[in-house]
């Protein structure tokens, strides 16, 4: 039985295995590689790379029993062949939640405290700057939280001691679940109009897409910070923040995912003093690489040795 792995898996994961099954490894971009390895072996394909799963490979190994993906998104597997054919396509959502709440505080930090402000000023002998500009507490502040799942919850989590005001907009989840925690919930409007930090932690789908726009960002209180790290294209476009920065109606802008990846870095906002970039790097933390990879482990055991798996680390729980 074999274990098809696109894109390299550390020596620890594969030590994991190896025992009961062989490893094949293909490069994570190349579909031909993938097509020519798959054969009546493969029990499981480990999807790490660009490449997509789709139906034709799904054919290639007709004793597959799961596919798994490392990490939240799912889109290079084709889910409705993979549940047309009864086979599990499982992730890892919970993963980097505590990382990516981490990374958003950072954010927030950062922007409050204005410590690329700071050091440029330091760096370029501006002692005086101290008494030109100021840093913000947070002790007071509004934090409006749009999407209250995981990393939304966690976010939440890690405010509580820094004694905070902490709005949410959620309109799916069951509100009263969540009535322990410190939190008001409202509508995105009232997240807007309310909130001195705004941090989005929405899926991206259809309704999410351009949630914030040209339109709405106009409610903020003037000076409010945004932070995105969640899909690029939750925010209309990078040119929507540029133009609130420059006009005053955010006072900082935190973001880790760009409507196109990597982002032209020629656009204004990557030049922008008040804006905070990092590039797609929330969930890179070790910790957070390690667990994905144990619950990806914890998965394919279980599947493979016919336990179901976690509910949560499931697509398509309706194949089981
Ligand atoms: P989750 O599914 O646990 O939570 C998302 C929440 O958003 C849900 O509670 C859902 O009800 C809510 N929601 C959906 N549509 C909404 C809307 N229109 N308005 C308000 N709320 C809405 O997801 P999660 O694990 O918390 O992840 C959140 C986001 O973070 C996702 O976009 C994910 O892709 C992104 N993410 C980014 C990184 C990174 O490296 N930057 C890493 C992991 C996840």
């Amino acid at each position: 039985m074999k274990i098809l792995t696109v894109g390299p898996l550390p020596d620890w994961v594969l030590d994991r295995f190896t025992d009961k099954y062989e490893i094949e490894t293909v490069e994570d971009s190349s579909r031909k590689e993938l097509i020519e390895a798959c054969d009546e072996s493969v029990v499981a394909i480990i999807a790490r790379g660009a490449v997509m799963i789709d139906s034709e490979v799904m054919e290639r190994a007709p004793s597959l029993k799961l596919i798994a993906r490392t990490g939240v998104g799912y889109d290079t597997v084709s889910i409705p062949a993979a549940t047309k054919r009864g086979i599990p396509v499982t992730y890892t959502p919970g993963a980097m939640t505590r990382s990516v709440a981490e990374h958003a505080m950072s954010l927030v930090f950062s922007s409050f405290k204005k410590l690329a402000y700071w050091q440029n000023s330091l760096s370029h002998d501006d002692w005086n700057a101290r008494y030109r500009e100021k840093s913000r507490d947070l002790e007071q502040s509004t934090l409006g939280i749009v999407g209250y799942g995981r990393i939304g919850r966690e976010v939440r989590k890690l405010c509580s001691p820094l004694e905070m005001k902490v709005l949410a907009d959620d309109p799916y989840i069951d509100h009263s679940l969540y009535a322990d925690d410190d939190v008001t919930f409202t509508d995105l409007e009232g997240v807007l109009k309310g909130s001195e930090v705004v941090s989005l932690h929405v899926p991206l789908n259809e309704e999410t897409t351009g949630l914030i726009n040209r339109r709405n960002i106009r409610m903020v209180q003037p000076g409010t910070t945004l932070i995105n790290t969640s899909r690029g294209r939750v925010i209309e476009s990078l040119d929507v923040i540029f133009d609130a920065l420059e006009e005053g109606l955010l006072g900082a802008a935190g973001l880790d995912v760009y409507p196109d990846e990597p982002p032209q870095t020629s656009h204004p906002i990557c030049s922008h003093p008040r804006a905070i970039l990092t590039g797609h790097v929330a969930a890179r933390s070790p910790l957070s690489q390690k667990r994905i990879l144990l619950t990806m482990i914890k998965e394919v055991t279980a599947i493979l040795e016919g336990r179901d798996p976690d509910p949560e680390n499931i697509v398509n729980p309706e194949v089981l």
